[in-house]
């Protein structure tokens, strides 16, 4: 459930025209609804209950400060895999104790950012970082707490990019090892091991490998318990799928259900980091139709959006829906390949997709574009960088300008010795 809808004949974020938009700001942009983000996390909290849970939404899917601030308003802490991360869920008011810290490489300076700022647990992927954990932990004189991401050997059955769960991928620590880094890290003087971490995956369409994931886990934990290592927190990882077309994904209320069935009764404080599934509805990219071509053998509709600003078609083969803003009442449609402008045949949105008739200065609009979309964006091909739009209701809001050449040339400088 989203609020984009056509409303008289025009596409709608919420009660604002997305042409109305385009004609202030200029295309393309990135438009999120205020009112589609609360309504994910609410249900998203809703099918967690009564579970002890706390939502630490992964920042990375779309870490906009004002999307941040929403959520935080709503109730959800912050997964984080960087600094820059750490320091963006801080400056929208994130609490400390909401925030978790993931990824396989955090630098030292990233490890005393997220002791010094006092937040929930670190999760630590090798023996190698639980050392440098510890030892930045004793510089700072303070004591870190950590939790252990396992890798538990099962296949998400997604993407292959997005698959971080299989033996072969290069997150966590083999689950068979749990018990000996435990024991590792109750030697270390500066590291307070609160839990286990696990997040097999993106864009999951079926619970099963969740239930296997979280069954390895469930044996892990009670292995470790038993053994005498208090196990607080298990965080369950994000992963959970959002609908790009018509296939159906499980709803947060079955996966709730599915993990109280498979792992509820441990006695433990349970943190989930959805990402996708907060921010990918909730969001479009818009973009304007600069020239109808007819090809040798197809019709191009070549857009000024590119995949510089969206690069999920061409880096995991994504699709997205991809619709007119201006509802067309002839019903009939022709086959069109969508592309960029961008000096790679890669930059292609889509091919032979069903469109109706179309002319240059037509709008666009590219569905389920809230999560990994903006946030990838780069200035390739000397473009500017996407600005981001925020409706709430009647009101609408850039909530992240336009970066132009000239922006960022004045950081870009010519050797001095260049300079004749
Ligand atoms: C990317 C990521 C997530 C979020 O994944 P979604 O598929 O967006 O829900 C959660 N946890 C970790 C550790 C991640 O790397």
């Amino acid at each position: 459930m989203d609020h984009f809808e056509y409303r008289d004949g025009v596409l709608h974020a919420e009660n604002v025209p997305l042409d109305r938009i385009a004609d202030e700001v200029g295309t393309p942009f990135y438009c999120y609804s205020t009112a589609t983000i609360e309504r994910h996390i609410g249900v998203f909290m809703d099918g967690l209950a009564p579970l002890d849970a706390t939502v630490c939404y992964s920042v990375k899917a779309n870490s906009n400060l004002s999307v941040l601030k929403i959520l935080a308003a709503n109730g959800a802490g912050a997964d984080v895999v960087s600094g820059g991360e750490l320091t963006r869920a801080l400056r929208a008011g994130m609490p400390p104790g909401k925030i978790v810290f993931s990824g396989v490489g955090k630098t030292e300076p990233e490890i005393r950012q997220a002791i010094r700022a006092d937040i929930l647990q670190i999760n630590v992927e090798s023996e190698p970082e639980l050392e440098a954990v510890n030892r930045v932990a004793g510089e700072l004189g303070k004591t870190a707490r950590a939790a252990v991401r396992l890798n538990p050997d099962i296949d998400a059955g997604s993407h292959d990019k997005i698959s971080t769960g299989r033996r072969e991928d290069k997150f966590g620590v083999e689950w068979t090892r749990a018990h000996e880094v435990f024991t590792a890290g109750a030697a270390l003087p500066h590291v307070e091991l609160v839990g286990l971490a696990m997040h097999i995956g993106s864009q999951l369409a079926d619970l099963q490998p969740y239930r296997d994931a979280f069954t390895r886990l469930r044996d892990v934990t009670a292995m470790l318990q038993a053994g005498g290592f208090e196990i607080r927190t298990l965080d369950l990882g994000g992963g959970l799928g959002t609908p790009y077309d018509d296939t159906p994904m499980p709803s947060p209320a079955e996966y709730g259900a599915m993990v109280r069935e498979v792992i509820g009764d441990l006695g433990c404080r349970f943190l989930f980091e959805p990402g996708r599934v907060i921010a990918g509805n909730a969001g479009v990219l818009v973009s304007r139709v600069v020239y109808v071509k007819e090809g040798a053998t197809r019709r191009f509709l070549i857009l000024d959006a590119a995949m510089n600003d969206l690069i999920r078609p061409a880096l995991y083969d994504a699709s997205h829906t991809i619709v007119p803003i201006a509802e067309s009442a002839d019903k009939e449609r022709e086959p069109a390949d969508i592309v960029g402008p961008v000096c790679e045949t890669g930059d292609t949105f889509g091919e032979r997709i069903p469109m109706p008739d179309m002319n240059p200065g037509d709008l666009v609009a590219f569905r389920t574009a809230g999560a990994y979309s903006a946030v990838m964006a780069s200035t390739y091909n000397s473009r500017a960088l996407v600005p981001e739009i925020l409706v709430n209701g009647d009101q609408f809001a850039v909530v992240r300008e336009r970066i132009e050449v000239d922006d960022y040339l004045a950081r870009e400088s010519i050797a001095p010795w260049l300079n004749g």
